[in-house]
């Protein structure tokens, strides 16, 4: 169950109270260089990204922020530290949320001046708090940093926003240390009602970054707690988006894409199963987002190495075979169509899901698409 949150919008697109958890990325191009932010803005967009944060360092960049925000649609966030001018031009050129850490935006000027700004467009304000920025005499209190090191600065910075007025507010409390940030938010969700971006801070490069993205994340989405997600790797940013639908797929907070279901093998396995299956899933992988742009419901395709396990998720897809001795069985919709030699498996799925997505196109409606399904049956 969803923890209870308010609800905040970001350009047309709501954040909390029971809303789609969004997600979001943020560019590394120079933001100075509006071409090549835009160029990756596109990329993002494509790949699934819903938000967009972009860094606002200097006078320069945000001249550029104003130039991007005239040449996309996407809800853009601008994440600024240290100088709250910065903000209040990034508001005024379009910014849909900005986010800031009041403890150094410039003083209690500098955070009535931005949140004077955001209230005037309506927009919300992140106040994200990160392991490495909780203030000093929080940190004395407590040593390190540490879970009730972040939440408390959190809710100070809130408290601080909440005085001038502001009440469209986003929160978080990144770690990279997974076992803290987890312990941070619940604390957090027990003691305010504000939506929660929820991300592990500095993950590092996607061999570990996705394992600490997807425990992270996970172990709070399942628990109902966080309302726009942000997986931060030490790659090129569109790496993350399909990472962050792999999240809220398996934490059943998206019900679109693939479904993806293949046994590890073992020696009962008489066909190629692992070339079988890999070929399946990139050939999958792109036609994934035509699915995504489309709306379509999560279609789930299941490959298996033999009798033993076979059958029952074969018959569980959408799509499934539950392979023999070169040959497999083919299921649609759990029932069983006629045999599938193994040279022929990968193209016999990916034909099928490929079909379904072109009818998707044509009747654009969930229950024609269904109906779709059903045909194998009654053909
Ligand atoms: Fe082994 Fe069959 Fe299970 Fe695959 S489905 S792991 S081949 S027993």
């Amino acid at each position: 169950m969803r923890r209870k949150s308010r609800r905040v919008m970001c350009g047309g697109l709501p954040i909390g109270d029971g809303a789609p958890v969004s997600i979001q990325s943020m560019t590394n191009t120079d933001t100075r260089d509006t071409e090549a932010t835009l160029k990756q803005i596109r990329q993002l967009e494509e790949a699934g990204c819903q938000i967009v944060r972009i860094s606002v360092p200097d006078r320069e960049a945000a001249e550029a922020f104003h130039q991007i925000r005239k040449k996309t649609e996407i809800p853009l966030v601008a994440d600024i530290h240290f100088d709250y001018r910065l903000a209040v031009e990034a508001i005024r050129a379009g910014a849909d949320k900005v986010r800031i850490n009041p403890g150094n935006i410039g003083g209690e000027d500098g955070v009535r001046a931005v949140t004077d700004a955001a209230r005037k467009r309506r927009i919300p304000v992140r106040i994200g708090v990160n392991s490495g920025s909780i203030e000093k005499d929080i940190l004395k209190k407590y040593g390190s940093p540490c879970a009730e090191g972040l939440v408390e600065s959190a809710l100070r910075n809130t408290k601080l926003v909440e005085k001038m007025g502001l009440e469209d507010i986003v929160l978080s409390v990144k770690s990279s240390d997974v076992v803290m940030n987890y312990r941070a938010y619940l604390l957090l969700a027990e003691r305010t009602d504000y939506p929660l971006h929820i991300g592990v801070t500095e993950s590092g490069t996607p061999s570990t970054g996705i394992i600490k993205s997807s425990v992270g994340l996970g172990a709070l989405l399942l628990a109902g707690i966080g309302d726009t997600i942000r997986v931060s790797l030490t790659a090129d940013p569109v790496r993350e988006i399909p990472v962050a639908r792999e999240i809220l797929k398996n934490t059943g907070n998206f019900d679109g894409g693939i479904d993806f279901v293949s046994c590890p093998t073992c020696s009962r396995c008489r066909t190629d199963l692992t070339a079988i299956a890999d070929e399946i899933a990139f050939r999958l992988g792109g036609i994934e987002n035509e699915m995504l742009k489309k709306g379509m419901p999560k279609v789930k395709v299941a490959v298996m190495g033999c009798a033993v396990n076979g059958p029952g998720e074969a018959s569980d897809a959408d799509f499934g075979i539950a392979c023999g001795d070169g040959k497999g069985v083919f299921f649609r919709n759990g029932h069983v169509e006629g045999t599938v030699d193994e040279a022929d498996m990968a193209d016999r799925i990916v034909s099928e899901v490929r079909r379904l997505t072109e009818k998707y196109a044509v009747c654009q409606k969930r229950e024609e698409a269904e109906r779709y399904r059903q045909e194998g049956e009654e053909e």
